[in-house]
């Protein structure tokens, strides 16, 4: 399987899908509920801002995330739904300013972020599929998308997420069996599995814990990886450049170093700058 180069115009908005938080309001810091269980600095209820959210929009801790060990923090991925909800959606006002619209904005991010994590999928699948009648249903899917996300914010939050789910799921499932193996573990739960050096080209790992599993060096061409759990996974001196429905999230809480090869479409994680790798 060769992953097909998008189009410009997909491109655009895959790169639109990338996080911009120079351009946000620290959306996430506000709007989500956090556990400190989960690595964030604090339990918080959605709606208050983290106490380390400063006046500019920006985290008084960045630089430290990894020496606190905050990987909640340093694994979030919004898939561009903080600067479109910022800049595109509510241009003119923010949540701290404009505190009587302050839910609207965090419900509209919510909605925005999971359009865009469909929006994600999608663009994995058309890069990955050759049927002519799946890459007209994803096009569909797209456009329907991004012509929700071109409406003012009501008219998003009055968008009907469950029923276009159930017009998104069959072909995202159709594509994922194109893609299933049957090379595939008997069990999903293969937590702190050593597979080392092994081959595993067309493996399927879709919805498997591999929390703290060890890939280093191992094969990995057509590798499936949706949905799996890849906390504390190990990728270091690892090509992962052909995996497939790997995203931004799962690979930002796994731990991989500069030898580590990513898909084109993902971008290094802070977190494995200059080999510091946190424990
Ligand atoms: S919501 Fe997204 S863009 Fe905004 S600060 Fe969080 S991760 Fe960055
Ligand atoms: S510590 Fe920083 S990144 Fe984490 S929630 Fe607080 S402000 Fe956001």
């Amino acid at each position: 399987m060769i992953r097909t180069k998008l189009d410009s115009k997909y491109q655009i908005i895959q790169n639109n899908l990338k996080i911009d938080c120079n351009r946000c309001s620290g959306l996430c810091c506000v709007a989500l509920f956090c556990a400190k269980s989960d690595g964030f600095p604090e339990n918080k209820e959605s709606g208050i801002p983290c106490k380390y959210l400063n006046s500019n929009f920006q985290c008084d801790i960045h630089s430290k995330l990894i020496e606190m060990k905050m990987k909640g923090c340093i694994a979030y991925d919004c898939f561009g739904s903080g600067q479109k909800v910022t800049k595109d959606i509510f241009p003119t006002i923010n949540w701290k300013m404009n505190k009587d619209k302050s839910k609207e904005i965090f419900e509209t991010f919510l909605v925005v972020f999971q359009l865009h994590h469909m929006e994600w999928y999608l663009l994995e699948s058309m890069a990955l599929v050759k049927d002519k009648y799946l890459l007209d249903s994803i096009e569909k899917l797209i456009s329907k998308i991004e012509l929700v996300l071109k409406q003012p914010y009501n008219k998003i939050l009055n968008f009907d997420l469950n029923t276009f789910r159930f017009e998104v799921n069959p072909v995202l499932k159709s594509i994922s069996k194109q893609f299933a193996s049957n090379n595939r573990f008997n069990e999903k739960d293969l937590i702190g599995k050593n597979f080392r050096k092994a081959n595993l080209d067309g493996h399927d790992f879709s919805m498997s814990l591999l929390i703290a599993a060890n890939f280093e060096g191992c094969s990995l061409k057509n590798t499936n990886f949706l949905g799996a759990d890849l906390r504390d996974t190990n990728f270091r001196n690892t090509d992962l450049s052909s995996c497939i429905f790997l995203t931004q999230i799962q690979i930002n809480s796994s731990q991989g170093n500069s030898n580590t090869i990513l898909p084109e479409h993902l971008t290094y994680p802070i977190s494995w700058d200059k080999d510091k790798i946190y424990k």
